[in-house]
């Protein structure tokens, strides 16, 4: 495909999910304006990133930060300046990297990361937006705190220097019901609240269940294959 009708489509995936966000808004009586979309372009090349700042697309999100850097470093170099959102379960050794183009982190679930990203961002002298991704099923090796632990992390978070406590994120546990998740993630920000009132985002809704999430009240949408389309098999 050439790059203008990559473009063309990629326009006209944008616009489709946009609108199937708004939608999914007025069904449940909210404000389209009250849903920011993030598209998460892992796996997909820079130049679909790059189309996608030129679409008026300001929030993009990756998972792993050994492509996310240098996808991050190639939209830089054309430019281009992107909210970048780092999704994905995040090694301590990683922190230094992903604080160098991060501006939100969705995926805070230890202590231990807290204390890294706080030092990491301490010479860009910058703060970084951060969520507490909560593991609604207590199977924390996808990631995330079980829930009996959101309180102290939330501290941590609140105490550290460089990161601003902003909310919840989660993914919904597989062969759970969506709305079931999405009302016990409510639950979880409520928790956060308690530590931070003003850390309101939730950050919840995929391609699969996005319209779930907004019926429940998400503020954020994290989506790929919607946008971008099916992605090859990850190794
Ligand atoms: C890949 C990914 C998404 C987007 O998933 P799609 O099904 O492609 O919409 C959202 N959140 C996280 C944490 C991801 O890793």
């Amino acid at each position: 495909m050439t790059a203008d009708a990559r473009r063309t489509r990629l326009r006209e995936r944008l616009n489709r999910t946009r609108e199937s966000i708004a939608a999914a808004c007025a069904d449940a009586g909210r404000d389209p304006g009250s849903v920011r979309l993030v598209v998460v372009t892992k796996t997909f090349p820079a130049s679909d990133a790059a189309a996608l700042c030129g679409l008026g697309q300001a929030d993009l999100g990756e998972n792993r930060d050994q492509e996310a850097a240098p996808k991050a470093a190639e939209l830089a170099s054309l430019g281009l300046d992107p909210v970048w959102h780092f999704v994905g379960q995040l090694q301590r050794n990683k922190a230094r990297s992903v604080a160098a183009y991060a501006h939100w982190i969705h995926s805070v679930d230890r202590e231990r990361l807290v204390d890294a990203l706080d030092s990491a961002l301490t010479p860009h002298g910058r703060n970084m937006n951060a969520l507490v991704q909560v593991s609604l099923d207590g199977d924390t090796s996808r990631g995330g705190v079980p829930v009996s632990g959101i309180a102290p992390l939330a501290e941590r978070i609140a105490a550290s220097a460089h990161l601003d406590l902003k909310g919840v994120m989660a993914v919904a546990p597989l062969g759970w019901e969506p709305a079931k998740a999405f009302a016990l993630l409510n639950e979880c920000s409520a928790a956060v609240r308690r530590v931070e009132p003003a850390a309101a985002e939730v950050s919840a809704g995929m391609s699969g269940d996005f319209r779930e999430a907004v019926a429940a009240g998400t503020t954020m949408v994290r989506l790929g294959r919607n946008v971008l389309g099916e992605r090859e098999a990850m190794a």
